[in-house]
């Protein structure tokens, strides 16, 4: 008998543990769920309308991603950005732009509602919905394991469609692209979302051994974000409410989720915008914008006076580009040395 949705997306990448929790699966029907961290299929199905499979960027991977192409994508600017608002900065991962242009968007009446990441509060993080700046400003700060946010997507749409603007890491960003692929043949409303501001990502961690190891050191408060500081410092910080610890990064790497060392984008190439640090300089962010409707919201920030811009040193365009090429390189080859075993 042909392999349906489920069953594919089982035999690709939930069985042999390459799933990285993006959440594209989770929250379209009652068969698949995040629980502590992890997704499973809580019933089997035989529908073959393959929904589940078809939204997995983990099994479409390399459909939509070339080594050819420009080395951050699709680009209008790059810049230096930060958050004017020192508190907002201060609660922030680097320099808030993207608790900035969320609040923005949804001052500026762009979208309705923001899913973001929570901190989960003792609990794996997850997606939830932000309608006001202090929800917004509640989730900043980044959490280095994955949290399924687009199940929180998934169930706003199938709700009633409110104007969307989602913060996603490049598998979530190349999760909602194939699910708008996969709706464009069909009489069915696409699910799309009115604004995408992408995390630039190298890898996440696995919930559930990452919280084993924090449990067996003792660190049992709620935990607000994560960091890596640049080289050669080599360790992994975690900040909690009281105080921030070290680990070595040796020590933590082994907690990076399987299915990353197959992920080819670095910078979220299929969003609207893209953040993420500037090397050695942790309070500005690098700022990629890509489309029409990201610039529009970067023009209206800098204008009320919310967003700071500046020119990205070359030198430090130049290492983007590098470690985007590098990424895109490292995940196509361990797909193509995968499909040979
Ligand atoms: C798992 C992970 C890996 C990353 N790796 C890199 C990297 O290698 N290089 C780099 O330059 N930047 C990386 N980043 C991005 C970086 O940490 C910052 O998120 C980015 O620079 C934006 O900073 P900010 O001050 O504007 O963010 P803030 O204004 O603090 O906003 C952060 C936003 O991130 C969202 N968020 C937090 N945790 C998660 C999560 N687990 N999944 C999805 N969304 C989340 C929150 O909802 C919040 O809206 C990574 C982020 C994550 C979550
Ligand atoms: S109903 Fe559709 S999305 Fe849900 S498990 Fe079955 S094939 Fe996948
Ligand atoms: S990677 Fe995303 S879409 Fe694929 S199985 Fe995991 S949660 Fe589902
Ligand atoms: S490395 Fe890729 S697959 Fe892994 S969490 Fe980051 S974006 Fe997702």
């Amino acid at each position: 008998m042909a392999k349906t949705g489920m069953d594919l997306l089982k035999k690709e990448v939930l069985e042999p543990g390459l799933c990285v929790a993006c959440g594209g699966c989770v929250g379209l029907c009652p068969h698949i769920s995040f629980f502590d961290g992890k997704v499973i299929c809580t019933d089997s199905c035989d529908l073959d309308d393959g929904r589940c499979y078809s939204v997995c960027p983990i099994a479409h991977q390399t459909e939509k991603t070339s080594i050819d192409k420009e080395p951050v994508g699709k680009c209008i600017s790059i810049y230096r950005s930060r958050a004017k608002d020192n508190r907002l900065r201060e609660k922030s991962q680097y320099g808030g732009t993207v608790s900035a242009l969320i609040i923005a968007a949804l001052e500026e009446g762009l979208i309705d509602e923001a899913i973001l990441t929570s901190n989960g509060n003792g609990t794996s993080p997850r997606g939830v919905i932000a309608k006001t700046a202090a929800e917004v400003i509640e989730c900043s700060g980044s959490r280095y394991t994955s949290s399924a946010a687009l199940e929180a997507f998934n169930k706003r749409i199938k709700e009633g469609s409110p104007r969307l603007g989602v913060v996603a890491l490049p598998c979530q960003a190349l999760s909602l692209a194939l699910a708008k692929d996969s709706q464009k043949n069909s009489d069915q409303e696409i699910p799309e979302a009115e604004l995408t501001v992408g995390l630039f990502c190298t890898w996440a961690l696995k919930y559930r051994p990452f919280k084993g190891f924090l449990n067996k050191e003792d660190v049992t408060e709620s935990l607000l974000r994560y960091d890596i500081p640049p080289p050669p410092a080599e360790v992994f910080q975690v900040f909690t409410g009281h105080k921030t610890r070290e680990y070595p990064l040796t020590e933590i790497r082994e907690f990076v989720q399987t299915g990353c060392a197959f992920c080819a984008d670095l910078t979220a190439e299929f969003t609207d915008i893209s953040v993420g640090v500037v090397e050695g300089m942790p309070d500005w962010n690098t700022l990629i914008v890509r489309k029409k409707k990201g610039k529009d919201l970067v023009d209206r920030a800098v204008a009320g006076g919310v967003l700071e811009l500046e020119e990205l040193p070359g030198e430090n365009q130049d290492h983007l580009f590098e470690a985007s090429l590098l990424k895109r390189k490292r995940g196509k080859e361990n797909w193509d040395k995968k499909k040979q075993t």
